[in-house]
């Protein structure tokens, strides 16, 4: 199988990124939808990294040198939470 490894990467860190984030801005919206749309904004600015593994593996090991840093991931989806929670694809108050 076929991965993309900085999806992975990103969908690990997403929900403390955003936790933090919301902590820190209330009012910003936490669902799945958003979540999703902010994980295809932050891998949009980020280089893939494609890796084969067969089927079951899981990472256990992030090694972020490989796609860029932390500190880059963590900009990207933090840009990404920007950019979604300035502009909900979705009634406000209708998640
Ligand atoms: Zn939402």
């Amino acid at each position: 199988m076929i991965h993309n490894y900085t999806e992975v990467v990103v969908q690990r860190f997403l929900p403390e990124v955003l936790k933090e984030y919301a902590k820190n801005n209330p009012g910003t919206c936490t669902c799945i939808r958003c979540q999703e749309d902010i994980m295809a904004l932050a891998l949009n600015q980020l280089p893939p990294h494609y890796v084969v593994s067969d089927e079951g593996t899981i990472y256990t090991k992030v090694n972020f040198d490989q796609i860029g840093g932390k500190a880059q991931v963590i900009a990207a989806i933090t840009n990404a939470i920007k950019q979604v929670a300035a502009n909900p694809r979705h009634d406000k108050s209708r998640p």
